[in-house]
C-alpha cells in the first residue's frame, strides 16, 4: 500500500496570501504546501481523499492517471473546492465516480455542485455513498472504517484502511475513535498549529494521542505557516515527522 501526499497545507496554504511564508524558511521547497489531499494505492485501486482548490495541479504533479473512488473528510472549502475538476476528469474518462462521505458532507457537495445534478447525463457521472461513523464499508474490495471527529462546529470523518489511518481537521475524538485506531502502523494526523485552535488539535494533545494509540510511525500534515519543516522535525520525538508535498509513504498492509 502506498500513500502519496498530494498536498499538506492548512486552510490557506503555504505561502498564504496574507501571511506569506510566516515562520517557514521560504528557501526550503518542503515549506511550499498546497491544500491537504492524499492518494492511496492498494490492490490496484486508487482512492483519493478530498479535492482541495489545487487538486488539478496536485494530480498533474503526481502524474495520477486513475481515480477509482473519492472519499471526503468534510465539506470545508480547503477540502472540497476542487470537486468539479475531479468529476469532470473521471466523466471524460467515461467513469462513474464513486464518492463517499457523511450525509452532511454529501448534501453540501450537492449544494456546491448544483449544476452536476440538473440533468440525468450529469448526475449519472457520480454515485454518492453515505458513510456512517464506525460502520466499515467496502470500496472495490478494500475495507474502510470511518471514524467520527469533532472539527469546531461540524464533524469530520477520519478514515482507517488496514494499518493506515488519516485523521485531518480534528480537534477531538471520542475514546471509541481512539481505540479503533489502535494497532495501526502508520498514522497521518493533522498538525495545523502549535496551540489548540477553534477546530484543530494542539501539538501537545496529538502527542498524547500518539502515546495512547502507539502507531509505529506518525506523520504530521495540514501544516500552517507557523511550522517550518526543519524546525518542526527537530522538535518531534523519534518516529514522528512532518510530511511535504509529493512525499510517498509505503505501508505494510
Ligand atoms: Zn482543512
Amino acid at each position: 500500500m502506498k500513500v502519496t501526499i498530494l498536498g499538506c497545507g492548512a486552510s490557506y496554504g503555504v505561502p498564504s496570501l496574507f501571511k506569506g511564508f510566516g515562520k517557514c524558511n521560504p528557501n526550503n521547497p518542503k515549506n511550499v504546501r498546497f491544500r491537504s489531499s492524499i492518494l492511496i494505492e492498494k490492490q490496484e485501486q486508487h482512492i483519493l481523499i478530498d479535492t482541495p482548490p489545487e487538486i488539478r495541479l496536485e494530480l498533474l504533479r503526481a502524474k495520477v492517471k486513475k481515480i477509482d473512488a473519492l472519499l471526503y473528510t468534510h465539506c470545508h472549502y480547503d477540502h472540497m473546492a476542487g470537486a468539479e475538476d475531479v468529476r469532470k476528469y473521471t466523466q471524460k474518462l467515461g467513469q462513474v465516480l464513486d464518492i463517499y462521505g457523511s450525509r452532511f458532507d454529501l448534501n453540501e457537495y450537492k449544494n456546491q455542485m448544483r449544476h452536476a445534478f440538473k440533468d440525468k447525463k450529469q448526475s449519472d457521472s457520480v454515485n454518492l455513498h453515505t458513510v456512517q461513523f464506525y460502520h466499515p464499508f467496502e470500496v472495490n474490495g478494500i475495507t474502510v472504517l470511518p471514524i467520527k471527529q469533532y472539527h469546531g462546529t461540524i464533524n469530520s470523518v477520519g478514515y482507517r484502511i488496514g494499518n493506515f489511518a488519516y485523521s485531518t481537521d480534528v480537534k477531538t475524538m471520542d475514546k471509541k475513535g481512539l481505540d479503533l485506531l489502535k494497532g495501526i502502523d502508520t498514522w497521518l494526523i493533522e498538525c495545523t498549529t502549535d496551540k489548540e485552535a477553534l477546530a484543530h488539535v494542539s501539538l501537545e494533545q496529538l502527542l498524547e494521542w500518539v502515546d495512547y494509540i502507539k502507531p509505529k510511525y506518525t506523520y504530521l500534515t495540514h501544516l500552517g505557516t507557523e511550522w517550518d519543516y526543519d524546525k518542526l522535525s527537530k522538535r518531534l520525538p523519534k518516529n514522528i515527522c512532518p510530511v511535504y508535498d509529493g512525499m510517498i509513504i509505503k505501508i505494510n498492509s
